[in-house]
Parts: structure tokens; sequence; C-alpha cells
């Protein structure tokens, strides 16, 4: 009986007109959302009916659901040097659902040969569903109680950890993280009005991300972006959160490194966050439209690397090496704030009162980041083998450690936590230090430390995840809050070369 069932099942899943399958809340006319056995089940048929797309498995939930990544080339994966990588992975927040189901319809569509062009110059990987376990239960964190978007710095979640193994093992040019933003707040009600844009996109926004990158994001795939979703009539704009405008500014989203976007980012990524509008009520309001503007959003995105394929690639090479030679920014922000720069926002937005669409102005808009707090970018750092808690934090974000007695001039800082006091970030209350630096020429034993240089991919990422005075640093992080202590050395010693201070 139950055989009988599946085989029923399966001939529904494939329509009868283009013989191409329609995903699982597709044949539900998108009153359900995919469930994860029925995802599983699509994926597998996925699997079976195209040459171009396989499917593996890159790790599990906390709850032990496995984390599909979705694998599309026309040859080997990541065997062509020439081909582009890109990797588009939606659902870290398990009550954002478009993102998955519009993954699901672009999926289906990039089996079709109609697609098979992009293929000749892109290797993709799309994973779906990065929080199962979240999003079976349509909320925003996994069965840890974790923001996974909160957690890419810290590293302490396993569906996190292997999408950075994933990151790690291809190190993909362009990548985008997919989410959905609400803008059915209190707040917002109140003034009248709602935010009304189905697709926000997202840049780089930390400074110490290459400044090619970012204006080449913003000069070119802005436009790109904008005139292939307004051809569609989908509206479209720059992910900008705060307000309501009487009350709170306007930004760009957050510099922090502990979000999907950033993370990659600050490895010199063409990394993008794309936010697409949810529903009202309840997780399948409007979901058909929802989800196709969610799928065009990301087919906006392969298209503009399809056509910019050589200058992305080249770009981020260039970038890389610059990290990993040590030769990329000399002076590293450790605190910045979103400033205005004397222009004003208009926003679309819907207005209660008449029941239609309407523009705001912005007045305290602010799009820049800042640098308030910068340091000299020192050559790596010592941990003590007994601070666990922080090697294991090495391990797992897998940063490169080297034999620091195989380098000839060096000198080392010992950092003296003065005291402990408050600073606002972006809202949040965090601590903020005073230091004072003292250096030390031979009082250390080598060998009862490991040593991380900064002069790899994720060396800057390791300079802001370590610094004391990093508002973005895991001393911020309730888990690493032992690090901040007044009065008390800090455990990390930073290393200088003795040639780079002339
Ligand atoms: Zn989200």
């Amino acid at each position: 009986m139950q055989k009988f069932l599946l085989i029923i099942s399966l001939m529904a899943i494939f329509s009868a007109k283009s013989q191409t399958l329609q995903t699982p809340s597709e044949i539900t006319g998108f009153n359900q959302v995919t469930s994860y056995d029925e995802l599983t089940n699509f994926v597998k048929l996925l699997d079976e009916s195209s040459d171009i797309l396989s499917v593996e498995i890159i790790g599990k939930s906390v709850l032990g659901r496995e984390l599909y990544a979705l694998k599309f080339t026309d040859s080997y994966f990541s065997t062509n040097p020439s081909k582009i990588k890109v990797l588009i992975h939606a659902q870290q927040h398990g009550n954002e659902q478009s993102g998955k189901e519009g993954a699901l319809l672009l999926v289906n569509k990039l089996i079709s040969p109609e697609y098979a062009y992009l293929f000749e110059r892109i290797d993709l990987v799309i994973v779906p569903q990065v929080n199962p376990d979240g999003s079976e239960k349509n909320a925003r964190h996994n069965s840890n109680n974790a923001d996974m978007n909160r957690n890419h710095l810290i590293m302490t979640e396993p569906e996190v950890m292997a999408l950075h193994q994933l990151f790690d093992t291809y190190q993909f040019e362009v990548t985008m993280d997919v989410h959905e933003y609400s803008p059915y707040s209190e707040d917002w009600m109140q003034l009248g009005y709602r935010k009304n844009t189905d697709i926000l996109i997202g840049f780089n926004t930390n400074p110490a991300v290459s400044s090619k990158i970012r204006d080449f994001q913003k000069k070119h795939y802005l436009p790109f972006f904008n005139d292939y979703l307004s051809s569609r009539q989908i509206t479209n704009g720059i992910y900008s959160p705060g307000g309501p405008p009487d009350s709170a500014y306007i930004r760009y989203s957050t510099f922090d490194i502990n979000d999907g976007r950033q993370s990659f980012g600050i490895q010199n990524t063409f990394s993008f966050i794309q936010e697409g509008m949810n529903g009202e009520d309840n997780f399948k309001q409007n979901l058909s439209h929802r989800a196709q503007s969610q799928a065009a959003g990301m087919l906006a995105l392969l298209e503009f690397v399809y056509q910019n394929k050589k200058q992305i690639k080249k770009t981020v090479q260039k970038e890389r090496s610059k990290l990993v030679k040590g030769n990329d920014i000399k002076e590293i922000p450790l605190q910045m704030e979103h400033v205005g720069n004397g222009q004003k926002m208009q926003l679309p937005a819907y207005a209660y009162h008449s029941k239609s669409d309407s523009m705001i102005i912005v007045n305290d808009f602010r799009p820049v980041v800042k640098p308030t707090l910068s340091m000299n970018k020192p050559y790596g750092y010592l941990i003590p083998k007994t601070q666990t808690e922080l090697v294991n934090w090495v391990h797992r974000q897998d940063f490169t450690i080297i034999d620091l007695s195989s380098i000839e001039k060096f000198y080392f800082e010992k950092l003296f936590i003065s005291s402990v006091d408050s600073i606002d970030f972006e809202g949040d209350i965090i601590p903020f230090p005073s230091i004072t630096i003292s250096q030390i020429e031979s009082s250390v034993k080598l060998d009862e430390y490991i040593f991380v240089q900064t002069r790899q991919l994720k060396g800057n990422l390791l300079i802001l995840g370590l610094e004391p005075q990093s508002e973005l640093g895991l001393a911020t992080y309730r888990q690493f809050s032992f690090l901040m202590e007044a009065e008390s050395m800090f455990p990390v010693i930073r290393v200088r070369l003795v040639s780079s201070e002339k």
C-alpha cells in the first residue's frame, strides 16, 4: 500500500505539460511549505533526473537531519580553473520559508536545457535549507536555540560549521545568503506605513573587505539587479534595516562578521545577502509570489556572474592573494559606526491609511560605515595551549597554524586590560576595555602556544575575532566573556615582524 502511494505521488510530481518536476510546495499551489521529508525526496528525485546536478550531504543538524548541497557542473565540480564558483544558501532562519521555496524553484529551472549555458562558466552549489530543525517548527533558531546568522564567528553550531567547511573546500568566489525580512512591526504600523519591497539586496559593508569588491558590488551589481527584477515586475532595493524614520535611523545592513555574508565577504568574496518580504499572518501568505521573487533574485545573481565572470574572478583572485601575502589594508578597523553622507533616502512604503504604495523620505539615513578605532595589522597571535576554548575555536574556524620558530625577526606585544567599560554597538551594549601594551622580548615559551598568522584568507576575521578592543570580537560573546577581565593580562599575545615596523 505504501509503495503504491509513493508511485502515485511520484507521478504527481512530474507535471504533464513540460516533463519538468514541480517542487513539493508548487504541487500544493503554494498552500504548504516543503517539509524536510518532502525536501529529502525531492532532491533525490532531482539528482536522478539530471546529469548536471548531484546531491551531497555536507553535515547534519542538531537533531540529525541531513544538510543537502546541490552541486551543478557540466564537467567535474571545481576541476576547471577557468570557471567561477558560486554558493547560494537559504533558510538559516527556519521561519523564513520563501528562501528555501525559491531555491527549490530555481534548482528546478536550472536543470532544464534553457539554463545549461550558465554552467559553461559557473560551478554552482545551492544549499536550499541550512536550518531544517528550525524550519520544521517554523522557528528562527536551530534546536540549540541559536541564531545561526549570528554564529559565523564563534561557530558553535553544526549547521554553520558544515556551511563553512563547504566554503573552505571550494573557496567560492561569489556567495549569497538568502533570508526574509518582516515589515510588519508595531512601531512602523503606528507610523502608518510599512516597508513594501519584494526583494532587497545587501552588500559587504565591513571596511576590512576589499574596497574593489565593495565598489564593484554597488556600481555594477546594483543596477543589473534593479533592471533584472524590475523588468519582471518584482520590486527591489537595497537592504536597509532600522526605522521607523521618526524614532530611529535607517542604515545599510550590519558590518558584523558573525553573519553569513560578512564572514565569507571578509575573505574577499563577492558576498551578498538577499532579503525577501515575508507574509503577515502566516508563513504561507502570498508564498507563490515570495518564492518566485526569491528565485528571480538568485537567478539575477547567476546571470550577472555569467556575464562578468572574468572580471569578478580576477578581482577576487587578486584581492585574496593580497590577504595571503599580508599586503592588503595596513590598518584594520576594530570599531566603526554607521554615519550619514548628507543624502536623504527615498524609501518605498505601503501606506495603511490610503491602502496604496507611497514614498517616505528618510532624513536620518546612514549608508556609510566609518571606522572610529583602527590598528596596525599584526603578523599573528600566540594562543596559550591551556586556553582550550580558544584553541577549539581556532580549529573550528580551520585557521592555518604555522611554526613561529621558523620566522626570524619578530617581537611580542602583551596586552594588559586595565578596565572594562561598555559601548553602544548597533543598539547593543557590549564590553569595551582600556588596554596598555607592553613589548616583551624573550620571556615567552613558544611551545606553550599555538601560533596563528594573519597572512591567510581568514586573517582579518582572526584579527577582528581576537583583538580585545574589537567591537566584533569573541570577548563580546557570553561564551568568551572570560577573556575580558579588568586588571588582568589578555591571554592572547600579539606577534609583530620587526621588518614591518619600518
Ligand atoms: Zn533571516
